[in-house]
C-alpha cells in the first residue's frame, strides 16, 4: 500500500491506473478510523480494482475553531488499519497542498444545506462540497463511498456530482452502530462514561420516531415532541435540532406523506453528535 501526501504524485498514480483501465473507488475520511469507515473501505474493496482512502482533516468545514483543535488525530494508526483492509493508496495531503496561498474558490449549494446541520453550522457544507470536489478532481474515482450517518452530506454530494456533470457514482452505506445503538463516530471517544450513557438517548429518540411511524402517526410535530422528551430525559444533553424532512429534498415536513428522514443533532456535554433514520 502506498501513502501519498502530494497531489502531483497522487495524479500520477491515478493516470497509471486509468491507463491500465483499472477502476478507482474513493473513501474520503477525516481520520481516526472506526468500524463505520472500515465498512466503507470494505464496500469499496469489493467493487473496485483500486481503493484510495483519503485522510484529511479539512479546516474549512469546521465552523468552530475549538472543535477543529479538539478533533482527534492518529495518522499512523489509521494507516495501519487501512493497510489491513487491503486498500491500495492512502492519500493524506497537508493543508499547504490543499489550500495554497491565494485559494479563493468555493463550491456551494443553494438549497440542500439550508436545513438541519447547514442551518446550525454556517459554512460547514461549503467546506465539505469544496474539499470533496477537490478530492474528486485529483483522484477521479468511478465510485465514492459515504455513510448514511451524515445523510445531509451524502445528499449534497449526490446533487453536486449530478449538477456538475461528474461521472462518479455515489454509494451511501448503512450506519454502523455499537451494540447498544450508538452510531460510531470519531467524536465518541471524547465522551465521559456518564455522557456515553446519556448519548444513548440519540438512538432512543430515533427508535421512538420509528415506533410512532409504525403505528401510523404521520404528524411531524407530534413525533418531534416525543423525540424531544426522550432526549431531554438524559442529563447532559442540549438539542441542536430535531428535524423530520423529505428524504430527497430535505425540506421540513409537517405531515409525512412519502419517504422521510428523522434527523437529530445533540450536544452531549461538549461533544456534538448526529444521527438519523429513514421513515418509510
Ligand atoms: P468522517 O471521517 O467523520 O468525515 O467520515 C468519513 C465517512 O465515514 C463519511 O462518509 C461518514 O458518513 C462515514 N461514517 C462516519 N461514521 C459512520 C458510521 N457510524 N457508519 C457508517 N459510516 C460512517
Amino acid at each position: 500500500m502506498e501513502v501519498i501526501t502530494e497531489i502531483n504524485e497522487m495524479r500520477a498514480r491515478v493516470l497509471s491506473a486509468k491507463d491500465r483501465k483499472r477502476s478507482i473507488g474513493l473513501v474520503p475520511t477525516m481520520g481516526v478510523l472506526h468500524d463505520g469507515h472500515i465498512s466503507l473501505i470494505r464496500s469499496a474493496r469489493k467493487e473496485n480494482d483500486e481503493v484510495v482512502v483519503s485522510i484529511y482533516l479539512n479546516p474549512t468545514q469546521f465552523d468552530n475553531n475549538d472543535d477543529f483543535d479538539k478533533y482527534p488525530r492518529q495518522l499512523n494508526k489509521d494507516i495501519d488499519v487501512i493497510r489491513k483492509e487491503n486498500a491500495d493508496v492512502v492519500f493524506a495531503p497537508c493543508t499547504e497542498e490543499m489550500y495554497p496561498e491565494g485559494f479563493c474558490t468555493n463550491v456551494t449549494d443553494d438549497r440542500l444545506s439550508d436545513t438541519m446541520c447547514g442551518r446550525v453550522r454556517p459554512g460547514h457544507f461549503n467546506g465539505v462540497s469544496t474539499i470533496v470536489t477537490k478530492l474528486f478532481n485529483i483522484i477521479q474515482p468511478d465510485l465514492a463511498y459515504f455513510g448514511q450517518k451524515d445523510y445531509q452530506q451524502s445528499a449534497i454530494i449526490k446533487r453536486l456530482v449530478t449538477d456538475m456533470n461528474m461521472e462518479i457514482d455515489i454509494r451511501v452505506c448503512p450506519t454502523v452502530r455499537e451494540e447498544d445503538g450508538l452510531a460510531l463516530s470519531s467524536r465518541n471517544g471524547r465522551l465521559s462514561p456518564e455522557e456515553r450513557q446519556d448519548a444513548l438517548c440519540i438512538h432512543g429518540s430515533l427508535l421512538k420516531a420509528r415506533e410512532m411511524f409504525a403505528s401510523n402517526i404521520r404528524d411531524a410535530k407530534e413525533i418531534i415532541g416525543e423525540m424531544t422528551s426522550v432526549i431531554k430525559d438524559a442529563e447532559y444533553t442540549k438539542i441542536d435540532y430535531i428535524s423530520i424532512v423529505n428524504a430527497d429534498t430535505l425540506e421540513d415536513l409537517s405531515l409525512i406523506n412519502g419517504k422521510a428522514l428523522a434527523a437529530v443533532a445533540v450536544w452531549i456535554g461538549n461533544t456534538r453528535l448526529i444521527d438519523n433514520t429513514i421513515l418509510e
